[in-house]
């Protein structure tokens, strides 16, 4: 019979009652460690007094009132993004996926506004992840995600990671702009190198095509900048980001730089939710801590400290562990054993973890972890791995 819950999702056993900065609680009082955070979603954690208190003051005003009427705080969160980064120009809306689709067209809008309707198509990285709607699907390339949903949507052309010789061949005249992600994340924490993505600014500006960034789950500090382009010095056109920016309430964001963001004239693009008063209170609450001096310094000497011990664990681990992956707190190792195994084994241990592509675990804690939150990680992976290790001397001796 089937589930009242559609059965799209492999849950585990666990259900949380509660959360406490990197900690969730189930009901029955048992306490697990969250180095998964929502997968990169709640950037400070559970029930952080300053986003519960942005959030059930804006609750006790008004709640939603459409984008036929103007948010204040809309207005608020869309000026301080502009001053903390490239863009010229915000539009909010509900989800990375949802992003990435504003991403898209506003790339084909731009050409097809300059007279060249038929310059839509968009080139993706192989192992690229950007959403699962239609568009997005066929953005990522990956068969798995494609197979039994129709025709795939056109328009969307797709190269190995790093192969310089095949992009450049790919190029044609109806090229419209590159997308990629600055570290893929359901990819397996691959890093695209800061040398890499200055040649694909170049080589957008030489063809006129627009760079496109998913900064979606790099973004909001995860790397140790407020966004991953920030490492290469180089700022894209249009960048989509979700995940923490909401800090747990579903948020979302196109940014552009105003020759792109001119194109979305009235009526071109739109969305009944994006931008509504409880999305921009929550928004604006997660900008007043991230941005706040020191953070970001903090992140990244996190970060350094983290990937010393996790190294300390390859070398100690080598049947289990494989090498850490990783920018800033999108951290990972690439696992020897499967990762479902090794994910569900620390469950065991009560740390939360996320499984991503190239057999690699996300260890993605809340940025507002403390150093002794990571100590206790880094001994609850030792015991999962020492624990791996002892099934596989018993599976060789029977
Ligand atoms: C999670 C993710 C998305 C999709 O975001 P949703 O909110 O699930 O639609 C897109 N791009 C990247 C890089 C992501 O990590």
């Amino acid at each position: 019979m089937i589930t009242p819950l559609m059965p799209n999702y492999a849950r585990s056993e666990l259900a949380f009652e509660r959360g406490e900065g990197c900690w969730l609680v189930t009901a029955d009082g048992r306490r697990v460690l969250d180095f998964g955070a929502g997968i990169a979603v709640n950037v400070l954690g559970h029930a952080h007094p300053h986003l519960v208190e942005a959030l059930t003051e804006q609750a006790k005003k008004v709640w939603h009132v459409s984008n036929l009427h103007n948010v204040p705080d809309a207005e608020r969160l869309a000026k301080r993004l502009i001053d903390a980064t490239f863009a010229d120009s915000v539009l909010f809306c509900n989800s990375g996926a949802e992003a990435n689709e504003g991403a898209i067209k506003m790339a084909r809008k731009y050409h097809a506004s300059r007279g060249e309707e038929n310059r839509y198509r968009i080139v993706t990285f192989e192992g690229a992840f950007h959403g699962r709607t239609l568009a997005t699907i066929a953005a990522g390339g990956q068969k798995k995600y494609l197979e039994g949903f129709g025709p795939k949507v056109e328009g969307f052309d797709q190269v190995p990671f790093g192969d310089r010789k095949a992009l450049e061949a790919l190029i044609g005249p109806d090229t419209a702009a590159l997308m990629i992600e600055p570290v893929q994340g359901e990819g397996g924490l691959r890093e695209v190198p800061t040398e890499e993505l200055r040649y694909l600014r170049d080589l957008c500006d030489r063809h006129g095509m627009l760079l496109i960034f998913d900064e979606v789950q790099t973004g909001v500090g995860r790397t140790g900048k407020l966004f991953a382009y920030e490492w290469a010095g180089i700022a894209p056109d249009i960048m989509s980001i979700a995940k923490g920016i909401g800090g747990g309430f579903p948020l979302g964001a196109v940014l552009a730089v105003e020759k792109c963001a001119a194109v979305f004239t009235p009526g071109t693009h739109g969305t009944t939710f994006g931008g509504n008063p409880l999305a921009m209170a929550v928004g604006n609450a997660v900008l007043d801590v991230v941005l706040a001096p020191g953070f970001m310094e903090d992140v990244q000497r996190k970060s350094l400290l983290f990937k010393q011990k996790l190294a300390g664990l390859v070398d100690q681990h080598p049947k289990v562990f494989e090498s850490v992956r990783g920018a800033g707190l999108l951290t990972g190792l690439r696992c020897v054993l499967p990762n479902g195994d090794v994910t569900a084994e620390l469950r065991k241990e009560n740390l939360l973890v996320v499984p991503a592509g190239d057999n690699v675990i996300r260890l993605i804690p809340p940025l507002n972890v403390s150093d002794a939150e990571i100590d206790i990680a880094v001994g609850m992976l030792d015991k999962a791995a020492r624990n791996l290790e002892a099934t596989l001397v018993r599976g060789a001796a029977e």
